[in-house]
């Protein structure tokens, strides 16, 4: 095959029917923030002609909430947002909102959606362009605090993928110096994500669940919307360069654990044919968690089965997300004014 997928007969077709409406009776119900004013979630809509949509210049973030003692609280925003800035600085967007606004429009956004479990924050060039610089610079922002689940996947007649405690990865062959020099991968930009997706959707239709994929010298980098971690026999974690790789918000957060309970976790290379030889592997993202990896091109790692120190890590960061380890209390940043005490 010319993707160089080999294995697998999985058939990841979605049944035809409905999917989340933009509008209408299947819209959530919920207020998404646009550029300073909340709007029910079928009014925050773009031209199909719009320079953001056509040339794929939307930069984004994406973070998750949290039911804490202290209320709903957001992870990590403080990094969300500056990666946000970040990525429009990559990018060029001539975003006027600075980080301070955009914290607050965030847990406003939050307040408003009782019940969400993430926030995206989006800029983009709503204007209709004929040319790749837009003539009108003027940026858009949007904070849509909802529950992927329940107002997007539920509503969907589609069998939803990739839901498994474990997945089964495939590693890209054939691709080489995937974005680089094309873009920074630190960019959270939407076209950033299209030639991942051509890979993963190659890698779905032939039975597996996730497709790692390699920088521009052959190593392992990360798949298309997480990092990748693995732990090495004599037990030290390790993880592919800061520069080959979006830098994870997760992928910090576990670094930063490993360090404070002692574990010893460095930044590394490894090739895509040693992968499968290590005693565990595993993701790590907003979405992910912590996601042992079973197999890799069909090959289990370990015995198949989630690693120990993932699992161990994966509780750890379960645990500081609920606001149960006063240590790492300030990665939460609660949507609801405290009071005293
Ligand atoms: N890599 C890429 C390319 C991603 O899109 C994501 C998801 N944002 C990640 C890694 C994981 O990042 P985070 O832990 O901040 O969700």
């Amino acid at each position: 095959m010319a993707d160089g997928i080999e294995r697998g007969e999985g058939d990841f077709r979605r049944a035809a029917g409905t999917f989340p409406s933009v509008s209408g009776p299947g819209a959530p119900e919920r207020q998404i923030w646009v550029d300073g004013a909340l709007v029910p979630w079928e009014q925050a809509t773009v031209h199909v002609l719009s320079h953001s949509l056509q040339r794929g210049s939307l930069i984004f973030d994406y973070m998750s909430v949290h039911t804490t003692p202290r209320g709903a609280a957001v992870f990590r925003l403080r990094e969300h947002v500056e990666r946000f800035l970040r990525s429009a600085e990559l990018v060029g967007l001539p975003l006027e909102r600075g980080r301070e606004e955009l914290e607050a429009a965030i847990l406003d956004t939050v307040r408003a959606n009782p019940g969400a479990k993430s926030v995206k924050v989006s800029a983009y060039l709503p204007s209709i362009e004929v040319d790749v610089v837009p003539m009108d610079e003027r940026v858009s922002v949007a904070i849509a605090a909802y529950d992927p689940k329940a107002d997007v996947i539920d509503k969907s007649a589609g069998r939803p993928v990739a839901w498994r405690g474990a997945v089964r990865l495939f590693v890209e062959k054939q691709r080489r110096n995937r974005r680089n020099d094309i873009l920074a991968p630190q960019a959270k930009v939407a076209a950033n994500y299209t030639s991942p997706m051509a890979a993963k959707w190659a890698a779905r239709r032939a039975g597996y669940d996730e497709i790692v994929l390699v920088d521009e010298d052959g190593f392992v980098a990360e798949t298309p919307t997480a990092n990748l971690f693995w732990v090495e026999r004599g037990g030290v974690l390790r993880t592919p360069p800061a520069e080959r790789v979006l830098l994870g918000v997760t992928r910090q957060s576990i670094l930063e654990i490993a360090k404070h309970d002692g574990i010893d976790a460095a930044e590394a290379r490894i090739r895509p044919e040693e992968l499968a030889r290590q005693a565990e592997v595993f993701l790590t993202g907003t979405t992910a968690g912590v996601l042992p990896v079973e197999s890799i091109d069909g090959a289990p790692v370990g015995d198949g089965k989630p690693g120990p120190l993932g699992q161990r890590l994966g509780a750890r960061l379960r645990e500081i997300q609920a606001g149960g380890d006063p240590a790492f209390a300030h990665w939460l940043a609660p949507a609801e004014p405290q009071g005293r005490g």
